[in-house]
Protein backbone atom coordinates (compact mmCIF):
# COMPACT_ATOMS: atom_id res chain seq x y z
CA UNK A 1 0.00 0.00 0.00
CA UNK A 2 1.29 3.42 -0.88
CA UNK A 3 -0.49 4.37 2.27
CA UNK A 4 -2.96 4.13 5.44
CA UNK A 5 -5.81 6.52 3.98
CA UNK A 6 -6.67 8.41 1.14
CA UNK A 7 -9.04 11.50 1.72
CA UNK A 8 -10.46 12.34 -1.59
CA UNK A 9 -12.09 15.75 -1.72
CA UNK A 10 -10.29 18.43 0.07
CA UNK A 11 -13.67 20.52 1.12
CA UNK A 12 -14.54 21.31 4.55
CA UNK A 13 -15.08 17.79 5.44
CA UNK A 14 -11.97 16.35 3.87
CA UNK A 15 -9.37 19.16 4.92
CA UNK A 16 -10.67 18.95 8.41
CA UNK A 17 -10.63 14.53 8.26
CA UNK A 18 -6.52 15.42 6.95
CA UNK A 19 -6.14 17.38 9.53
CA UNK A 20 -7.46 15.07 12.25
CA UNK A 21 -5.38 12.33 10.20
CA UNK A 22 -2.49 14.83 11.04
CA UNK A 23 -2.86 14.77 14.85
CA UNK A 24 -3.24 11.10 15.13
CA UNK A 25 -0.04 10.34 13.10
CA UNK A 26 -1.92 8.63 10.19
CA UNK A 27 -0.36 8.54 7.16
CA UNK A 28 -2.91 10.01 4.78
CA UNK A 29 -3.11 11.91 2.00
CA UNK A 30 -5.50 14.30 0.82
CA UNK A 31 -6.17 14.44 -2.96
CA UNK A 32 -8.37 17.18 -4.36
CA UNK A 33 -9.91 18.09 -8.28
CA UNK A 34 -9.42 21.67 -7.73
CA UNK A 35 -5.95 23.12 -8.48
CA UNK A 36 -7.08 24.90 -4.58
CA UNK A 37 -9.00 23.39 -1.93
CA UNK A 38 -12.17 24.41 -0.33
CA UNK A 39 -14.08 26.15 -2.88
CA UNK A 40 -17.23 26.08 -1.61
CA UNK A 41 -15.92 26.69 1.73
CA UNK A 42 -15.04 30.18 0.42
CA UNK A 43 -18.57 30.71 -0.90
CA UNK A 44 -20.02 30.07 2.43
CA UNK A 45 -21.75 33.10 4.07
CA UNK A 46 -21.06 35.42 1.40
CA UNK A 47 -17.57 34.63 1.78
CA UNK A 48 -17.78 35.25 5.73
CA UNK A 49 -18.51 31.64 6.50
CA UNK A 50 -20.79 30.86 8.66
CA UNK A 51 -19.00 27.96 9.99
CA UNK A 52 -21.42 26.36 12.59
CA UNK A 53 -23.86 27.89 15.36
CA UNK A 54 -24.55 28.39 19.05
CA UNK A 55 -27.14 25.97 19.38
CA UNK A 56 -26.60 22.95 21.99
CA UNK A 57 -26.28 19.71 20.29
CA UNK A 58 -30.05 18.61 20.55
CA UNK A 59 -31.41 22.22 19.46
CA UNK A 60 -29.39 21.04 15.94
CA UNK A 61 -30.28 18.06 15.85
CA UNK A 62 -33.74 19.24 15.99
CA UNK A 63 -33.39 21.66 13.19
CA UNK A 64 -31.31 18.59 10.74
CA UNK A 65 -34.77 16.66 11.52
CA UNK A 66 -34.92 12.90 10.84
CA UNK A 67 -33.43 10.85 9.05
CA UNK A 68 -30.60 12.99 9.50
CA UNK A 69 -30.54 13.59 13.18
CA UNK A 70 -30.14 10.25 14.20
CA UNK A 71 -27.64 9.72 11.90
CA UNK A 72 -25.44 12.59 12.60
CA UNK A 73 -25.75 12.30 16.86
CA UNK A 74 -22.85 10.32 17.42
CA UNK A 75 -20.48 12.62 15.41
CA UNK A 76 -22.16 16.06 16.40
CA UNK A 77 -21.98 14.89 20.06
CA UNK A 78 -18.09 14.20 19.70
CA UNK A 79 -17.63 16.82 17.88
CA UNK A 80 -20.30 19.69 18.92
CA UNK A 81 -19.85 23.76 18.05
CA UNK A 82 -17.94 24.17 21.03
CA UNK A 83 -15.74 21.95 20.13
CA UNK A 84 -15.44 23.24 16.73
CA UNK A 85 -15.09 26.56 17.72
CA UNK A 86 -12.06 25.44 20.74
CA UNK A 87 -10.51 23.85 17.30
CA UNK A 88 -10.21 26.64 15.69
CA UNK A 89 -8.98 28.94 18.15
CA UNK A 90 -6.44 26.69 19.67
CA UNK A 91 -5.09 27.33 15.85
CA UNK A 92 -5.47 30.77 16.10
CA UNK A 93 -8.80 31.81 14.74
CA UNK A 94 -11.38 33.44 16.85
CA UNK A 95 -14.95 32.88 16.19
CA UNK A 96 -18.12 35.63 16.93
CA UNK A 97 -21.87 34.79 17.87
CA UNK A 98 -23.95 36.82 16.01
CA UNK A 99 -27.67 37.85 17.41
CA UNK A 100 -29.44 35.36 15.38
CA UNK A 101 -26.85 32.12 16.78
CA UNK A 102 -24.73 31.82 13.78
CA UNK A 103 -20.84 31.63 14.74
CA UNK A 104 -18.47 33.40 12.16
CA UNK A 105 -14.99 33.64 12.38
CA UNK A 106 -14.12 37.37 14.17
CA UNK A 107 -12.35 38.72 10.95
CA UNK A 108 -15.76 37.78 8.57
CA UNK A 109 -13.67 35.92 6.35
CA UNK A 110 -13.69 32.53 5.14
CA UNK A 111 -10.29 32.33 3.44
CA UNK A 112 -9.05 32.46 7.43
CA UNK A 113 -11.34 29.56 7.99
CA UNK A 114 -9.54 27.67 4.75
CA UNK A 115 -6.34 28.61 5.52
CA UNK A 116 -6.47 27.36 9.40
CA UNK A 117 -7.16 24.15 7.96
CA UNK A 118 -4.24 24.31 5.05
CA UNK A 119 -2.01 25.79 7.45
CA UNK A 120 -2.89 23.15 10.14
CA UNK A 121 -2.50 19.86 7.08
CA UNK A 122 1.15 21.59 6.01
CA UNK A 123 2.01 21.99 9.63
CA UNK A 124 1.42 18.18 10.52
CA UNK A 125 2.77 17.17 7.33
CA UNK A 126 -0.29 16.09 6.00
CA UNK A 127 0.15 15.90 2.38
CA UNK A 128 -2.41 16.99 -0.27
CA UNK A 129 -2.42 16.63 -4.17
CA UNK A 130 -4.17 19.28 -6.06
CA UNK A 131 -5.40 19.43 -9.44
CA UNK A 132 -5.79 15.89 -9.38
CA UNK A 133 -9.66 14.55 -10.05
CA UNK A 134 -9.65 10.99 -9.02
CA UNK A 135 -11.48 8.85 -12.01
CA UNK A 136 -11.82 5.71 -10.13
CA UNK A 137 -11.94 3.61 -6.60
CA UNK A 138 -12.01 0.15 -6.83
CA UNK A 139 -11.28 -3.02 -4.62
CA UNK A 140 -7.44 -4.33 -4.25
CA UNK A 141 -7.43 -7.03 -2.20
CA UNK A 142 -8.17 -5.80 1.41
CA UNK A 143 -7.42 -1.95 0.59
CA UNK A 144 -8.52 -0.18 -2.59
CA UNK A 145 -7.05 1.58 -5.59
CA UNK A 146 -7.37 5.09 -6.24
CA UNK A 147 -6.94 6.17 -9.69
CA UNK A 148 -6.37 9.56 -11.28
CA UNK A 149 -5.47 10.64 -14.15
CA UNK A 150 -1.62 11.71 -13.47
CA UNK A 151 -1.31 9.29 -10.39
CA UNK A 152 -2.70 6.00 -8.92
CA UNK A 153 -2.52 5.15 -5.14
CA UNK A 154 -3.49 2.32 -3.15
CA UNK A 155 -4.64 2.82 0.30
CA UNK A 156 -6.20 0.23 2.91
CA UNK A 157 -8.55 3.07 3.75
CA UNK A 158 -10.65 5.27 1.20
CA UNK A 159 -12.67 8.32 3.14
CA UNK A 160 -14.87 9.58 0.34
CA UNK A 161 -15.44 13.46 1.20
CA UNK A 162 -15.88 14.26 -1.98
CA UNK A 163 -19.29 16.76 -1.48
CA UNK A 164 -23.15 17.02 -3.29
CA UNK A 165 -23.73 18.34 -6.68
CA UNK A 166 -24.58 21.94 -6.17
CA UNK A 167 -22.11 24.56 -7.28
CA UNK A 168 -20.24 21.98 -9.79
CA UNK A 169 -18.08 24.65 -10.74
CA UNK A 170 -16.62 24.38 -7.04
CA UNK A 171 -15.04 21.03 -8.10
CA UNK A 172 -17.94 18.92 -6.49
CA UNK A 173 -19.88 16.66 -9.56
CA UNK A 174 -21.27 13.83 -7.97
CA UNK A 175 -18.00 11.78 -8.22
CA UNK A 176 -18.02 10.26 -4.54
CA UNK A 177 -21.87 9.14 -5.09
CA UNK A 178 -21.19 7.21 -8.40
CA UNK A 179 -18.06 5.29 -6.75
CA UNK A 180 -20.49 4.55 -3.93
CA UNK A 181 -22.85 3.18 -6.53
CA UNK A 182 -20.51 0.78 -8.47
CA UNK A 183 -19.20 -0.66 -4.99
CA UNK A 184 -23.08 -1.67 -3.68
CA UNK A 185 -24.32 1.45 -2.16
CA UNK A 186 -28.08 2.96 -2.78
CA UNK A 187 -28.30 6.60 -3.62
CA UNK A 188 -31.47 9.24 -2.96
CA UNK A 189 -32.59 10.88 -5.89
CA UNK A 190 -30.98 14.49 -6.08
CA UNK A 191 -33.23 17.33 -5.24
CA UNK A 192 -32.39 21.26 -4.57
CA UNK A 193 -31.95 22.18 -0.74
CA UNK A 194 -31.71 25.89 0.50
CA UNK A 195 -32.61 26.95 -3.19
CA UNK A 196 -33.92 30.52 -4.19
CA UNK A 197 -37.74 30.41 -5.20
CA UNK A 198 -38.86 32.69 -8.28
CA UNK A 199 -42.48 33.97 -7.62
CA UNK A 200 -44.80 34.82 -10.65
CA UNK A 201 -45.41 38.38 -10.04
CA UNK A 202 -43.02 40.32 -11.90
CA UNK A 203 -42.85 43.14 -8.66
CA UNK A 204 -41.56 40.13 -6.38
CA UNK A 205 -38.57 40.47 -8.26
CA UNK A 206 -37.08 44.18 -7.53
CA UNK A 207 -34.14 45.84 -9.05
CA UNK A 208 -32.38 46.03 -5.62
CA UNK A 209 -32.50 43.89 -2.68
CA UNK A 210 -35.68 44.32 -0.84
CA UNK A 211 -35.21 42.44 2.81
CA UNK A 212 -38.80 41.41 4.95
CA UNK A 213 -36.93 41.04 8.01
CA UNK A 214 -39.15 38.90 10.30
CA UNK A 215 -42.15 36.60 8.42
CA UNK A 216 -43.79 33.29 8.47
CA UNK A 217 -43.80 31.37 5.51
CA UNK A 218 -46.46 28.63 6.09
CA UNK A 219 -45.54 26.05 3.00
CA UNK A 220 -49.45 24.23 2.23
CA UNK A 221 -49.89 21.17 0.70
CA UNK A 222 -53.42 19.46 -0.03
CA UNK A 223 -54.78 22.71 1.94
CA UNK A 224 -52.45 21.94 4.91
CA UNK A 225 -49.76 23.30 6.37
CA UNK A 226 -46.67 21.35 5.80
CA UNK A 227 -44.04 23.39 7.45
CA UNK A 228 -43.58 27.00 8.78
CA UNK A 229 -40.33 28.40 8.61
CA UNK A 230 -39.11 31.80 10.27
CA UNK A 231 -37.27 34.56 9.45
CA UNK A 232 -36.32 37.68 7.22
CA UNK A 233 -37.07 37.31 3.16
CA UNK A 234 -34.80 38.34 0.68
CA UNK A 235 -36.57 39.97 -2.70
CA UNK A 236 -34.01 40.13 -5.37
CA UNK A 237 -34.13 40.08 -9.20
CA UNK A 238 -32.95 36.68 -9.79
CA UNK A 239 -35.23 35.02 -6.75
CA UNK A 240 -36.33 35.02 -3.35
CA UNK A 241 -33.67 33.92 -0.83
CA UNK A 242 -33.58 34.55 2.88
CA UNK A 243 -33.85 31.98 5.48
CA UNK A 244 -37.47 31.37 5.55
CA UNK A 245 -37.37 30.97 1.97
CA UNK A 246 -34.18 28.82 1.24
CA UNK A 247 -35.24 26.68 4.59
CA UNK A 248 -38.90 26.09 2.88
CA UNK A 249 -37.34 24.73 -0.47
CA UNK A 250 -35.19 21.97 2.27
CA UNK A 251 -38.67 21.24 3.39
CA UNK A 252 -40.17 20.47 0.74
CA UNK A 253 -37.66 18.49 -0.98
CA UNK A 254 -37.60 16.62 2.54
CA UNK A 255 -41.52 16.22 2.85
CA UNK A 256 -41.13 15.03 -1.04
CA UNK A 257 -44.08 17.94 -2.06
CA UNK A 258 -45.29 18.12 -5.60
CA UNK A 259 -47.95 20.41 -5.33
CA UNK A 260 -47.48 22.97 -2.86
CA UNK A 261 -48.27 27.00 -2.15
CA UNK A 262 -46.68 29.80 0.20
CA UNK A 263 -48.71 32.00 2.62
CA UNK A 264 -46.64 34.42 4.48
CA UNK A 265 -47.59 35.83 7.47
CA UNK A 266 -46.02 39.38 7.50
CA UNK A 267 -47.22 40.05 10.78
CA UNK A 268 -46.07 36.97 12.84
CA UNK A 269 -45.96 38.88 15.97
CA UNK A 270 -49.33 39.40 16.52
CA UNK A 271 -52.51 37.22 16.04
CA UNK A 272 -55.14 38.21 13.71
CA UNK A 273 -57.21 39.51 16.31
CA UNK A 274 -54.94 41.70 17.78
CA UNK A 275 -53.79 43.22 14.73
CA UNK A 276 -57.06 44.40 14.17
CA UNK A 277 -57.09 45.68 17.38
CA UNK A 278 -54.06 47.39 16.99
CA UNK A 279 -55.09 48.82 13.81
CA UNK A 280 -58.50 50.03 14.98
CA UNK A 281 -57.58 51.69 17.60
CA UNK A 282 -54.53 53.43 15.67
CA UNK A 283 -57.38 54.57 13.16
CA UNK A 284 -60.01 55.90 16.10
CA UNK A 285 -56.94 57.34 17.88
CA UNK A 286 -55.21 59.64 14.69
CA UNK A 287 -56.57 61.78 12.56
CA UNK A 288 -55.79 61.30 9.25
CA UNK A 289 -54.14 57.90 9.58
CA UNK A 290 -53.55 56.58 5.71
CA UNK A 291 -53.05 53.13 5.05
CA UNK A 292 -49.71 53.32 4.70
CA UNK A 293 -49.56 54.63 8.60
CA UNK A 294 -51.22 51.14 9.24
CA UNK A 295 -49.04 49.18 7.06
CA UNK A 296 -46.26 49.91 8.96
CA UNK A 297 -47.95 48.19 12.03
CA UNK A 298 -46.28 45.35 9.93
CA UNK A 299 -42.48 44.35 8.88
CA UNK A 300 -43.32 45.43 5.33
CA UNK A 301 -40.58 47.67 4.46
CA UNK A 302 -41.97 51.29 2.73
CA UNK A 303 -40.30 50.85 -0.76
CA UNK A 304 -42.55 47.44 -1.14
CA UNK A 305 -45.27 48.85 0.63
CA UNK A 306 -46.84 50.66 -2.48
CA UNK A 307 -46.76 47.63 -4.78
CA UNK A 308 -47.61 45.33 -2.47
CA UNK A 309 -51.02 47.55 -1.43
CA UNK A 310 -51.79 47.91 -4.93
CA UNK A 311 -51.16 44.24 -6.37
CA UNK A 312 -52.86 42.84 -3.62
CA UNK A 313 -55.51 45.38 -2.76
CA UNK A 314 -55.79 47.98 -5.19
CA UNK A 315 -55.33 50.58 -2.35
CA UNK A 316 -52.53 53.40 -2.16
CA UNK A 317 -50.66 54.19 0.52
CA UNK A 318 -51.53 57.66 1.18
CA UNK A 319 -55.30 56.69 0.70
CA UNK A 320 -57.11 58.01 4.04
CA UNK A 321 -58.35 55.21 6.59
CA UNK A 322 -61.75 56.59 8.71
CA UNK A 323 -62.73 54.93 11.87
CA UNK A 324 -66.05 53.41 9.76
CA UNK A 325 -63.85 51.54 7.81
CA UNK A 326 -64.24 48.49 9.77
CA UNK A 327 -64.34 46.29 6.19
CA UNK A 328 -61.21 47.71 4.95
CA UNK A 329 -59.19 47.22 8.35
CA UNK A 330 -60.11 43.33 8.38
CA UNK A 331 -59.12 42.93 4.54
CA UNK A 332 -55.84 44.34 5.31
CA UNK A 333 -55.76 42.25 8.11
CA UNK A 334 -56.43 39.12 6.29
CA UNK A 335 -54.03 40.23 3.60
CA UNK A 336 -51.22 40.67 6.05
CA UNK A 337 -51.67 37.52 8.05
CA UNK A 338 -51.96 35.47 4.76
CA UNK A 339 -50.36 36.92 1.70
CA UNK A 340 -50.15 34.33 -0.90
CA UNK A 341 -47.24 35.05 -3.69
CA UNK A 342 -47.53 32.62 -6.08
CA UNK A 343 -44.40 30.32 -6.42
CA UNK A 344 -43.36 29.87 -9.85
CA UNK A 345 -40.50 27.44 -9.70
CA UNK A 346 -37.71 26.78 -6.83
CA UNK A 347 -34.19 27.55 -8.46
CA UNK A 348 -32.31 24.66 -9.83
CA UNK A 349 -30.11 22.31 -8.05
CA UNK A 350 -26.89 23.69 -9.21
CA UNK A 351 -27.96 26.94 -7.48
CA UNK A 352 -28.84 25.42 -4.39
CA UNK A 353 -26.39 25.49 -1.16
CA UNK A 354 -26.85 21.90 -0.42
CA UNK A 355 -27.86 19.23 -2.49
CA UNK A 356 -30.58 16.79 -0.58
CA UNK A 357 -29.87 13.04 -1.54
CA UNK A 358 -26.88 11.15 -2.20
CA UNK A 359 -25.38 7.62 -0.24
CA UNK A 360 -27.95 5.78 1.43
CA UNK A 361 -27.84 6.56 4.80
CA UNK A 362 -29.03 2.98 6.13
CA UNK A 363 -26.15 1.46 3.93
CA UNK A 364 -23.47 3.50 6.22
CA UNK A 365 -22.94 3.01 9.93
CA UNK A 366 -23.58 5.87 11.65
CA UNK A 367 -21.39 5.12 14.62
CA UNK A 368 -18.34 4.75 12.68
CA UNK A 369 -19.23 6.79 9.06
CA UNK A 370 -17.75 2.99 7.69
CA UNK A 371 -19.81 1.53 4.50
CA UNK A 372 -22.04 -1.09 5.30
CA UNK A 373 -21.29 -2.98 2.21
CA UNK A 374 -17.65 -2.23 1.62
CA UNK A 375 -15.76 -2.52 4.18
CA UNK A 376 -12.56 -0.08 4.60
CA UNK A 377 -14.74 2.91 2.54
CA UNK A 378 -15.73 6.03 5.06
CA UNK A 379 -18.07 8.48 3.90
CA UNK A 380 -18.08 11.84 5.30
CA UNK A 381 -19.90 15.23 4.32
CA UNK A 382 -22.68 15.90 1.64
CA UNK A 383 -21.51 12.99 -0.45
CA UNK A 384 -24.09 11.46 2.26
CA UNK A 385 -27.88 12.10 2.22
CA UNK A 386 -26.76 14.79 5.17
CA UNK A 387 -27.96 18.08 4.93
CA UNK A 388 -29.15 20.98 7.19
CA UNK A 389 -31.29 24.39 7.43
CA UNK A 390 -29.25 27.57 6.57
CA UNK A 391 -27.34 28.91 9.81
CA UNK A 392 -24.04 27.05 10.23
CA UNK A 393 -25.57 23.37 10.18
CA UNK A 394 -24.27 22.26 6.99
CA UNK A 395 -20.53 23.19 7.74
CA UNK A 396 -21.10 21.89 11.34
CA UNK A 397 -22.01 18.38 10.31
CA UNK A 398 -18.96 17.93 7.33
CA UNK A 399 -16.80 19.01 10.39
CA UNK A 400 -17.69 16.97 12.23
CA UNK A 401 -18.27 13.97 10.19
CA UNK A 402 -14.70 14.71 8.60
CA UNK A 403 -13.06 14.21 12.27
CA UNK A 404 -15.27 11.40 13.20
CA UNK A 405 -14.58 9.42 10.67
CA UNK A 406 -11.05 9.22 11.39
CA UNK A 407 -11.85 8.11 15.44
CA UNK A 408 -12.65 4.77 14.02
CA UNK A 409 -10.57 4.72 10.65
CA UNK A 410 -7.52 5.09 13.32
CA UNK A 411 -8.57 2.21 15.39
CA UNK A 412 -7.53 -1.18 14.37
CA UNK A 413 -9.43 -2.86 11.65
CA UNK A 414 -9.27 -6.81 10.95
CA UNK A 415 -7.04 -7.00 14.06
CA UNK A 416 -4.70 -4.75 12.00
CA UNK A 417 -2.99 -1.72 13.60
CA UNK A 418 -3.76 1.30 10.80
CA UNK A 419 -1.23 3.84 12.51
CA UNK A 420 1.72 3.67 11.27
CA UNK A 421 3.64 7.15 11.98
CA UNK A 422 4.29 7.87 14.89
CA UNK A 423 1.86 9.49 16.88
CA UNK A 424 2.40 13.26 16.81
CA UNK A 425 0.75 15.55 19.65
CA UNK A 426 -2.43 17.83 18.55
CA UNK A 427 -0.30 20.71 18.16
CA UNK A 428 2.40 22.01 16.91
CA UNK A 429 4.52 23.27 20.08
CA UNK A 430 3.96 26.88 19.88
CA UNK A 431 1.53 28.82 20.80
CA UNK A 432 -1.03 29.47 18.27
CA UNK A 433 -1.90 32.90 19.28
CA UNK A 434 1.65 34.07 18.23
CA UNK A 435 2.72 31.54 15.97
CA UNK A 436 4.04 33.03 12.38
CA UNK A 437 4.36 30.90 9.36
CA UNK A 438 6.57 28.42 9.32
CA UNK A 439 10.10 29.02 7.54
CA UNK A 440 9.03 26.45 4.83
CA UNK A 441 5.63 27.82 4.76
CA UNK A 442 7.20 31.76 4.71
CA UNK A 443 9.39 30.39 1.33
CA UNK A 444 6.83 28.85 -0.38
CA UNK A 445 4.40 32.15 0.52
CA UNK A 446 1.38 29.84 0.14
CA UNK A 447 -0.84 27.44 1.44
CA UNK A 448 -1.19 23.82 0.65
CA UNK A 449 -1.87 25.18 -3.12
CA UNK A 450 -4.60 27.51 -2.05
CA UNK A 451 -2.51 30.30 -3.58
CA UNK A 452 -2.31 32.90 -1.18
CA UNK A 453 0.20 33.53 2.14
CA UNK A 454 -0.75 32.37 5.45
CA UNK A 455 -3.78 34.58 6.63
CA UNK A 456 -4.90 32.93 9.95
CA UNK A 457 -6.04 36.33 12.20
CA UNK A 458 -4.43 35.95 15.21
C1 LIG B 1 -23.13 29.60 -1.88
C2 LIG B 1 -23.05 28.68 -0.68
C3 LIG B 1 -23.03 29.21 0.59
C4 LIG B 1 -22.99 28.35 1.69
N1 LIG B 1 -22.91 28.89 2.94
C5 LIG B 1 -22.86 28.09 4.02
C6 LIG B 1 -22.68 28.64 5.30
O1 LIG B 1 -22.47 29.85 5.49
N2 LIG B 1 -22.70 27.78 6.37
C7 LIG B 1 -22.85 26.42 6.22
O2 LIG B 1 -22.89 25.69 7.22
N3 LIG B 1 -22.95 25.87 4.98
C8 LIG B 1 -22.94 26.67 3.88
N4 LIG B 1 -23.02 26.11 2.64
C9 LIG B 1 -23.02 24.64 2.52
C10 LIG B 1 -21.59 24.09 2.73
O3 LIG B 1 -20.69 24.82 1.92
C11 LIG B 1 -21.50 22.60 2.33
O4 LIG B 1 -22.50 21.88 3.01
C12 LIG B 1 -20.13 22.03 2.69
O5 LIG B 1 -19.12 22.74 1.99
C13 LIG B 1 -20.02 20.55 2.34
O6 LIG B 1 -18.72 20.13 2.62
P1 LIG B 1 -18.12 18.84 1.90
O7 LIG B 1 -16.72 18.73 2.37
O8 LIG B 1 -19.02 17.69 2.10
O9 LIG B 1 -18.16 19.15 0.34
P2 LIG B 1 -17.38 20.32 -0.50
O10 LIG B 1 -17.13 21.50 0.37
O11 LIG B 1 -18.23 20.52 -1.71
O12 LIG B 1 -16.02 19.65 -0.87
C14 LIG B 1 -15.91 18.57 -1.74
C15 LIG B 1 -14.53 18.61 -2.37
O13 LIG B 1 -14.30 17.40 -3.08
C16 LIG B 1 -13.62 17.70 -4.27
N5 LIG B 1 -13.87 16.63 -5.25
C17 LIG B 1 -15.04 16.30 -5.83
N6 LIG B 1 -14.86 15.31 -6.71
C18 LIG B 1 -13.55 14.98 -6.68
C19 LIG B 1 -12.74 14.04 -7.38
N7 LIG B 1 -13.25 13.23 -8.32
N8 LIG B 1 -11.42 13.98 -7.11
C20 LIG B 1 -10.86 14.81 -6.18
N9 LIG B 1 -11.58 15.74 -5.51
C21 LIG B 1 -12.91 15.82 -5.75
C22 LIG B 1 -14.22 19.03 -4.70
O14 LIG B 1 -13.38 19.72 -5.62
C23 LIG B 1 -14.38 19.74 -3.37
O15 LIG B 1 -13.22 20.51 -3.04
C24 LIG B 1 -23.02 26.93 1.52
C25 LIG B 1 -23.02 26.41 0.22
C26 LIG B 1 -23.04 27.27 -0.86
C27 LIG B 1 -23.04 26.67 -2.25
Amino acid sequence: MNTDLVIVGGGAAGLMAGARAGELGMRAVVVERKHNPGRKLLMCGNNRCNLTSDRSVPDLLSGYGDPVATFLSPALTAFPPQALRRWFAERGLETNVHADGRVFPASERADDVLHCLTDTLRDLGVPMVTSCPVTAITRNGEGFTIAADAITLTAARVLIATGGVSYPKTGSVGDGQKWAKALGHRLVPYRPGLAGVEFVEGWLAPPRDISIPDVALHVLSGGDVAATLNGEMLLSRRSARGPCVVNATRAIARLGLRDFSFTVDLCPQHSAEALLALLTAQVTKGRNTTVGDLVSASRLPRSLAVDWLRQEMGLRLDGAVRPEDGPLLRRLVDALKSWRPAVRRIRPLKEAMVTIGGVVLEDVDSATLESRCCPGLFFAGEVLDVDGPTGGYNLQAAFAMGRFALASLSHSFGGRVLVTGRSRSPLPKRSPKVRGPSRAGRRRGGNHGTGRGRRTRR
